[in-house]
């Protein structure tokens, strides 16, 4: 039996998660779950599966659970931390949304642990610094959860970087792929959220629209998988049943297709190098529609070229790109900001962000993250 320890139980992956684990019930233990502070989701979790701890990141919400349920329930950044450090986990999945992500998966190298990850921000602010941390804790691994991360894991199966010509990145494209940029100034929040393929977070659907999320992937990806940013490329693939590609130097592209339901790429996860049986949705090729593919435009979609400078300059640029994202996107969200501010914005702060040589620290990362994070606060006031 493994122990499981997953963070973010109540969003999209989580849920998607709990799934999985439910149909392996013979080999996984929903062991401990965290969330930020869907008090009645967790309580029923816990008492479902018998979780043995708990985290509310918000600390009333742990308060309100601990009522509850009758147990200790932890609390914050330093909960989420000691789950992932919990000497009985085996696996440490991290749904969690954002730079929330990073110090608990920092913690899980730190203990050793294989660590599911679909916290993509992690990989984005703090590569460099999870590279070292792996380095020094060889016990510790990570697979990947991200669909197009999931692909390409799969494809390259283990063969060294040098094979690799490049990987490609498949992008649904969004809502607005075949929106004139004309019409940008007008999206609205309900436009942007009406993701054409997947159901997801907030967060996560409105990166999709400006196609930040395929950025913050571009980085995930040359972090994940040791490959140069010249070597990355994204294609808009808007049926989303080619998760990902790599193509190899002897000429080989290999595919990854499946139908688009997250639980194959957790359960590839989760049970990495062995293949378990999955009641999913299977594609059924004589059916299919048209599988077509368009070069990305990066004009129109500003914040994936964004990111792809902020890879290229390294250092703290990526960390403050994605902390501004994230102040604009809840902006955005909560009516104040239009979503052509979104990339304006990021520009901007990433144009002033200073220029790092040499080893990168996590503290490094942390306080470029948090100013970041007043610099975008200031500049929408
Ligand atoms: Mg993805």
């Amino acid at each position: 039996m493994k122990n499981v320890v997953l963070l973010g139980a109540t969003g999209s992956i989580g849920t998607s998660s709990v799934d999985v684990i439910l149909q392996h019930s013979d080999i996984f233990k929903l062991y401990a779950v965290a969330a930020n502070s869907s008090v009645d989701k967790v309580a029923e979790l816990v008492r479902k599966f018998k979780v043995e701890r708990v985290c509310m990141f918000n600390e009333a919400a742990a308060k309100e659970l601990e009522k509850v349920l009758g147990m200790p329930v932890l609390a914050g950044m330093e909960g989420l931390c000691e789950l992932a450090a919990d000497p009985k986990a085996d696996i440490i999945i991290n749904a969690l949304m954002g730079a929330v992500g990073c110090l608990p998966t920092i913690t899980a190298i730190e203990h050793g642990k294989h660590v599911a990850l679909a916290n993509k921000e992690t990989m984005v602010m703090a590569g460099p610094v999870i590279w070292d941390k792996l380095a020094e804790n060889p016990k510790s691994f990570i697979t990947p959860i991200d669909s197009e991360h999931s692909a390409i894991f799969q494809c390259l199966s283990g063969r060294p970087e040098k094979e690799v010509e490049f990987l490609e990145i498949t992008a649904s494209g969004g809502p607005f792929r075949e929106w004139p940029i004309e019409k940008f100034e007008q999206i609205t929040v309900a436009d942007a959220l009406n993701h054409p393929v997947w159901s997801m977070g907030k967060k996560i659907t409105i990166d999709s629209a400006s196609m930040m999320n395929k950025g913050l992937e571009v980085l995930e990806a040359h972090f994940l998988f040791h490959i140069p940013y010249e070597q990355i490329k994204v294609v808009v693939h808007p049926q989303s049943m080619v998760h990902s590609l790599v193509q190899f130097r002897d000429g080989s592209l290999m595919a990854q297709l499946g139908a688009p339901d997250m639980r194959i790429p957790i359960q590839v996860a989760l049970t990495w190098p062995d293949r378990l049986p999955l009641e999913t949705k299977r594609l059924d090729l004589p059916t299919l529609a048209k599988l077509t593919f368009f070069e990305p435009d990066f004009n129109k979609f500003r914040c994936l070229a964004l990111a792809f400078e902020a890879g290229r300059r390294g250092g703290i640029v990526p960390a403050m790109m994605n902390a501004a994202n994230e102040v604009l996107v809840d902006a955005f969200l909560k009516g104040n900001l239009k979503f052509t501010d979104i990339p304006k914005h990021v520009e901007t702060i990433m144009s002033n962000a200073p220029t790092v040589t040499g080893h990168l620290s996590l503290d490094q990362v942390l306080e470029a993250d948090a100013e970041a994070r007043r610099l975008t606060e200031a500049l929408i006031k």
